[in-house]
């Protein structure tokens, strides 16, 4: 079984010892930054997350100079190209903050992130479905925060969420699986650069990137085995962008079944017909919706434990993505 997160190292003072460090709307972060100073404090992300993640805490609004408390803000005009607007005082604010989010964007991609998360709705930090006035002063729900544009723009493979979105268990497990799984590849980047360890690293990712999508899998899996030929950028920024591609394809019931079915043709030999039986019908009750993925694969891993079986099946990522007290797979 891989012992990656089992082997989680904390300082004495509870944060992580390497930590995976993600962006954040600072309002999120229970930092009072708001318009009428409030803030929106996050739960999973201050407590879930706590032990595992450094905050790099960013509030486009007040960083680019607006006061707290403040007027609000609003998106008007073109729904792909709206202008940031005081309604109250009429100022425009779009290009402070194009050019502000530009600077920002500059030193974040220095700070070597493994995602962000955004606060919804806000004409900043929204990710999807934000307000745009028209002229009459009617709203539609189609825009994107001028900061959340620009983030996007400036790091398209770096996993980004809105917080709100976060409450869909699928998408929540989705966007821990590629932060979790980003920071794995960052830290075999920081600590052995080398074709040999891609192989490695790709061949324990096989399972997980099965279960999202096997097109790209397949893709991935002809890229590595030029590993020797290719120039080291090109081959290591070849594989992150097309890992990232993959885990953003959410993975459903029916090729997570097939990825539980294959990891159980290796127990073939090993069980007996009732254990097969036991083992089948859980993977059936999870095609159904009946019991969540942790079951089948809390089975199969407890068979993995007992039986002979390749190495490789120890070593793969997909039994355990992300450490266990998140507890994500018991409501998928
Ligand atoms: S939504 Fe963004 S701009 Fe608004 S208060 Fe929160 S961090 Fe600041």
């Amino acid at each position: 079984m891989t012992k990656f997160w089992e082997e989680w190292e904390l300082k004495e003072d509870g944060s992580p010892a390497a930590p995976i460090r993600l962006g954040a709307s600072a309002c999120l972060l229970g930092e009072q930054v708001r318009f009428d100073g409030g803030h929106k404090q996050n739960k999973f992300m201050l407590h879930d997350l706590k032990p595992y993640v450094e905050w790099v805490s960013v509030c486009p609004e007040v960083e680019m100079g607006m006061s707290i408390p403040r007027e609000t803000i609003r998106l008007v005009g073109e729904i792909d190209d709206p202008e940031l607007i005081g309604p109250k005082s009429g100022t425009n604010y779009t290009s402070g903050m194009k050019s502000w989010s530009s600077e920002r964007l500059s030193f974040l991609a220095n700070q070597q992130l493994h995602g962000f998360v955004l606060k919804k709705d806000s004409p900043s930090c929204g990710l999807f479905r934000v307000r745009v006035y028209n002229d009459k002063g009617m709203p539609t729900r189609a825009g994107r925060g001028l900061f959340a544009k620009a983030l996007v723009d400036a790091m398209p493979l770096l996993p980004i969420e809105e917080e709100g979105r976060l409450r869909d268990t699928y998408l929540r497990e989705n966007f821990i699986t590629r932060i979790f799984t980003l920071y794995r590849w960052t830290q075999l980047l920081a600590t052995d650069p080398s074709p040999r360890a891609v192989v490695t690293f790709h061949a324990s990712l096989r399972m997980l990137l099965l279960a999202h999508s096997p097109a790209k899998a397949k893709e991935m899996g002809r890229w590595v085995s030029q590993a020797g030929n290719l120039e080291w950028d090109e081959l290591a920024t070849g594989y992150h962008r097309m890992m990232m591609e993959c885990l953003s394809v959410r993975p459903n019931r029916g090729r997570q079944c097939h990825v539980l079915s294959r990891l159980m043709g290796f127990l073939k030999q090993a069980l007996t017909s009732d254990e097969k039986q036991e083992l089948a019908e859980v993977i059936h009750d999870f095609r159904n919706g009946m019991v969540p993925l942790l079951v089948p694969l809390t089975l199969l891993r407890s068979h993995f434990r007992r039986h002979a079986v390749p190495d490789w099946i120890h070593e793969q990522v997909y039994l355990t993505p992300y450490p266990k007290e998140l507890m994500l797979r018991s409501s998928v």
